[in-house]
């Protein structure tokens, strides 16, 4: 298990409106040219919140989850990261990175470093810390990702799943305070997708505040407290996966989860 260091479990059973949000985005506007790919969203994401983001290839979910480290600019509209807003201020976007952990569908570890040194990277360079002590919280992390044995291994002698979960760990090294997720099983064979949503799973339940694009719906019904619908840039819908899935009010997000559960 993944221990909770981030919140206590209480803290849970505060209604969100009761918490100050982590995240806010305020009316985000985002063009690629002439194409409007983000429209007006405006949402706020609570501490210890897990939230899913669906909706069809093309919608905009990749684009809105990489404007909140800042991989992407947004053109208009105010995202607020912890009381720090993003902006062209290379201090502000320094200081949401260190916060804000993202995990990819295609790993990026680097191949010429070993799972170790995959994990210890970014702690050694951007935390103040010895080598000596981030090789003892990677060795931690590793094991909570089920992977104590792998440190010494290369990218490529392990599994994807395996490297999924090194992707996982190097991320945490960081001490984040919420973890981004887009599409993190969608290139992993299906026998390697329940040992990566359950490495989720332990995180989620440690209170970590994660915002996962993702469709696998079973990881949606058991641990997310609110699930997105993007449609066209723009969100159609959000509501707890109860609600959500249960009697979802528009015809066109019944029929997107018809096809993908
Ligand atoms: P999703 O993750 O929901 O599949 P994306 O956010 O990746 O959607 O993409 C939304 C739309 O924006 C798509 O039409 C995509 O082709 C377009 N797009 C994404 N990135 C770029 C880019 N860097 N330049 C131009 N168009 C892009
Ligand atoms: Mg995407």
């Amino acid at each position: 298990m993944i221990e909770d260091k981030t919140m206590n479990p209480a803290d849970r059973a505060l209604q969100p409106s009761e918490k100050a949000p982590l995240i806010t985005a305020d009316k985000v506007n985002k063009h690629f040219g002439s194409f409007h790919v983000i429209k007006d969203v405006s949402t706020a994401f609570y501490q210890g919140e897990v939230t899913v983001i669906i909706g069809a290839s093309g919608s905009g979910k990749s684009t809105f989850l990489r404007m909140l480290n800042r991989l992407e600019t947004h053109d208009t509209g105010n995202i607020v990261i912890d009381g720090i807003e993003l902006n062209a201020d290379l201090k502000h976007i320094d200081a949401v990175r260190r916060e804000v952990g993202m995990v990819f569908q295609s790993f990026n570890l680097f191949p010429h470093l070993t799972v170790l040194d995959n994990v210890t990277l970014a702690p050694r360079r951007l935390r103040d810390v010895t080598r000596a002590q981030a090789e003892v919280a990677a060795r931690e992390l590793l094991a909570k990702v089920g992977l104590a044995d792998h440190a010494h291994k290369y990218p490529h002698q392990i599994s994807g799943g395996q490297a999924q979960r090194v992707a996982i760990a190097r991320a945490l090294a960081m001490q984040p305070k919420v973890m981004l997720f887009d599409e993190p099983t969608s290139a992993l064979d299906p026998e390697m997708i329940k040992e990566v949503l359950d490495v989720m799973k332990d995180l989620a339940r440690s209170g970590m505040t994660m915002i996962v694009v993702t469709h696998e719906m079973g990881f949606a019904r058991e641990v997310a407290d609110r699930v997105i619908f993007f449609e066209k840039g723009q969100i159609l819908e959000e509501a707890p996966p109860a609600e959500f899935f249960s009697n979802a009010r528009n015809e066109r997000i019944r029929a997107f989860v018809g096809k993908i559960s």
